[in-house]
């Protein structure tokens, strides 16, 4: 008697395609005849069976019950939510202002003190914070660049200063309009030097990043350079590296700063100051990533796996072979280092979205 085949008898048939509906489809997406059963089901644009190796985190899109712990070695002390700001004294003179989600900083000199950014959040704070070091005016604000988060709380000072900042950034905030975003009375292109009293800051310009205009501001005397919205301490970035508007320039800026010589770091958002080992730490996980993404989209065939219904639409069948080089790419990434950055999971998907369009289009 001939042995029964058994991939067609229809109650195996229906015991694989619950099984396939009830859990996360690794097993299930090789199976052509079951992902194009359930396919049929789906009205056009709903969500299908997921790709082969879906990762365990959450999509971009998905809510979350519980995201990831914070690892210990990101968070920051605490800031008293009575006081609104926490204020670390970073070497003679010079203080960095935070509170809790962004970073300032200011430095006191014989005659006055310099603000550089106020974020609008706690930006009020910012003269009592400065009034429990000295009794000097405030004379001068820098703009780190011309987003909102960072200087919009810049008419809040109580004070009338004199504003440094990029020529760029002078560009993009006339564009702007803001009222809470003065212009700078002084700008400039590639370097300059504040120099009060005892005290120095030195400005510089390396190109458009993250945003044109964003300067890196060092303390030669405290040895403390701070650069906003590129290096995020004991954290991933921000989503698509900090929004950078040039990934490869971004890559280029975290290595130049790898290579400064500086003890310690401000980068304007998270819990805490940041170390070289820090920076050290961003570039080898970019570096990674790179990687991961190179990887994947080396190893995907674009249109394996689409219905053929969609051939004929470029959207779907970039969308289909994107989606499953960030898949890839995540598989690559969540081993090594998911429980070494605050926030991996919260955004390594846009990350490796952001990485495979900057390999392929930039
Ligand atoms: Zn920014």
């Amino acid at each position: 008697m001939k042995p029964e085949n058994r991939a067609f008898h229809p109650r195996l048939h229906i015991v694989v395609a619950v099984a396939c509906a009830s859990v996360a489809a690794a097993a299930c997406g090789s199976s052509a005849g079951t992902t194009s059963d359930m396919r049929a089901e789906a009205a056009p644009g709903a969500p299908g069976v997921p790709y082969a190796n879906m990762p365990a985190l959450a999509p971009i899109g998905v809510r979350v019950d519980k995201y990831l712990d914070v690892p210990d070695a990101a968070k920051g002390p605490a800031v008293d939510p009575a006081r609104g700001y926490r204020t670390q004294k970073l070497g003679d003179g010079l203080y960095m202002i935070t509170g809790g989600a962004n970073q300032s900083m200011f430095m006191t000199y014989e005659e006055g003190v310099v603000v550089v950014d106020a974020p609008p959040t706690y930006a009020a704070h910012i003269p009592k914070a400065v009034a429990e070091v000295t009794d000097k005016p405030i004379t001068h604000l820098i703009y780190s660049h011309a987003h909102i988060d960072h200087i919009g709380g810049a008419t809040s000072l109580g004070a009338k200063p004199t504003i440094i900042a990029h020529t760029e950034t002078n560009r993009l905030l006339k564009r702007g309009g803001d009222p809470n975003r003065p212009l700078a009375t002084v700008t400039f292109d590639h370097q300059y030097r504040l120099s009060v009293g005892s005290q120095v800051l030195e400005l510089s310009y390396h190109g458009n990043a993250h945003l044109p205009g964003n300067i890196f501001i060092y303390a030669p005397k405290q040895r403390v350079l701070m650069v906003v919205d590129v290096i995020f301490p004991g954290w991933i970035p921000w989503r698509r590296f900090a929004v950078a508007q040039d990934v490869p320039a971004y890559f280029e800026q975290v290595k130049k700063i790898n290579g400064w010589d500086f003890d310690t770091l401000v980068g304007g958002h998270v819990t805490r100051t940041g170390t070289r080992t820090d920076v050290a730490t961003q570039l080898a996980f970019m570096e990674d990533l790179k990687a991961a993404a190179q990887t994947a989209l080396k190893r995907t065939t674009p249109g394996e796996g689409l219905n053929p219904a969609d051939r004929g639409n470029p959207w779907a069948l970039f969308d289909h072979f994107i989606d499953r080089v960030v898949v890839d790419c995540m598989n690559q990434m969540i081993p090594k280092w998911s429980t070494k950055l605050a926030g991996f999971d919260v955004y390594i998907w846009d990350q490796c979205y952001s990485m495979e369009q900057s390999l392929r289009i930039d």
